[in-house]
């Protein structure tokens, strides 16, 4: 039976909340699948059964973004972590050059591991004001000839968004780790040459890695690339050249479909700029209580990050904030204060509730 009356509002970072019907059917399919009389968990990945699951999955996925053709959708593992180091060792070509945005923690791991394997240029870097900002385009200064162009879309722990793509010289393609934010909007993928993002913030749960990459950068690698690593060995096998992710990639379809079912990702927009600007307000309606990190322009719809008067009241505001069933509020060490992540699954409900915890605190603390 589903436990669904216990559930409390998780503002995790990740892994995150998932959609509640999502879970339900899982947990009524883990057992036996509908006409199948084995588990997901069970089956051969090389089954017709799991083909459906995982082909399934890629459709709905191309048809939820709008994926163009003339680009693969890979189901890959290792995390967006592994994507720091496959990106470069895939798109950068020997003593060629790769161009980043720093916006944060990820990007700064993504430019680290960028430097193992060709020269990093640092187009502009939000670091001297700790993140609190997407940098402006006219700060944006490219290298000649980069081989591509990396950015990342929403910074989780400082809680900054892009709300204009940066354009990066013709003919560049743009990299975007999109980890955080994916599908939270609609997302003109003929924008970019690759996309990734882990699954376990927006798409589903941990294991499973999508990357979108545009069919012209698979022929970049180098013949010596571990066969593993590159791009083109998934993309010719279509996600099944080993044992995928299997559970994860099942929990990604019914959040496809959740998705769809909900109007697709211009419905999704609507709401998660409702849920965000609701937040905000209660930031910004406070009197100078509550203070937001990320400067307005540059405010994340995933990731709400802001301090209160003092490391005391964020401590208490914390404590009582779980003790009141909302849990994960604790923010990311480098920022301090509060950070509540609102991702796509995450309940209205769930903000409203925060925004009445708010103005209560402030009430008796204030
Ligand atoms: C969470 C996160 C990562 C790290 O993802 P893993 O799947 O744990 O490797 C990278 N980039 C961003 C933007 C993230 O939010």
């Amino acid at each position: 039976m589903s436990n669904s009356a216990e559930r409390i509002f998780n503002f995790s970072a990740g892994p995150a909340v998932l959609p509640l019907p999502v879970l339900e059917q899982a947990q009524r399919d883990l057992v036996a699948l509908p006409g199948v009389g084995m588990s997901v968990l069970e089956i051969s990945h090389r089954s017709k059964v799991f083909e459906e699951i995982c082909f399934g999955a890629e459709a709905d996925l191309r048809r939820l973004a709008g994926v163009p053709d003339g680009y693969h959708v890979l189901f890959l593992q290792g995390g967006a972590t592994l994507q720091f180091s496959m990106v470069p060792m895939n798109l950068l070509p020997k003593g060629g050059g790769a161009d980043y945005v720093d916006t944060g923690a990820w990007s700064a791991k993504a430019i680290q591991e960028a430097r193992k394997v060709g020269d990093v240029h640092v187009a502009a870097s939000s670091k001297a004001t700790n993140h609190d900002r997407i940098p402006a385009a006219g700060e944006l200064a490219w290298s000649a000839a980069p081989a591509y162009a990396h950015m990342t879309s929403n910074n989780t722990i400082f809680g900054t968004q892009y709300h204009h793509l940066p354009e990066p010289p013709a003919g560049v393609p743009l990299v975007n780790d999109a980890s955080s934010d994916i599908f939270c909007r609609p997302l003109d993928v003929s924008k970019f040459g690759l996309i990734y993002a882990g699954a376990q913030k927006n798409l589903s749960i941990a294991g499973l890695t999508l990357v979108i990459v545009r069919d012209d950068l698979l022929a970049r690698a180098p013949a010596d690339l571990p066969v593993y690593l590159a791009y083109s060995t998934h993309a010719k096998e279509r996600s099944l050249y080993n044992t995928p992710p299997v559970f994860a990639i099942y929990v990604l379809r019914l959040v496809l479909a959740q998705l769809l079912a909900e109007g697709g990702l211009d419905a999704v927009a609507e709401r998660n700029q409702r849920k965000a600007g609701k937040l905000y307000a209660a930031i910004d309606g406070s009197g100078g209580f509550y203070r937001g990190h990320a400067q307005p322009a540059s405010r994340s719809w995933m990731n709400v990050t802001y301090r209160l008067p003092s490391e005391e009241l964020e401590k208490l505001f914390v404590r009582e904030a779980t003790a009141a069933g909302l849990d994960g509020l604790k923010g990311h060490r480098s920022v301090g204060g509060i950070r509540a992540s609102i991702y796509n699954a995450f309940p209205e409900a769930g903000v409203d509730a925060l925004v009445a915890f708010m103005a209560e605190f402030q009430r008796t603390h204030g």
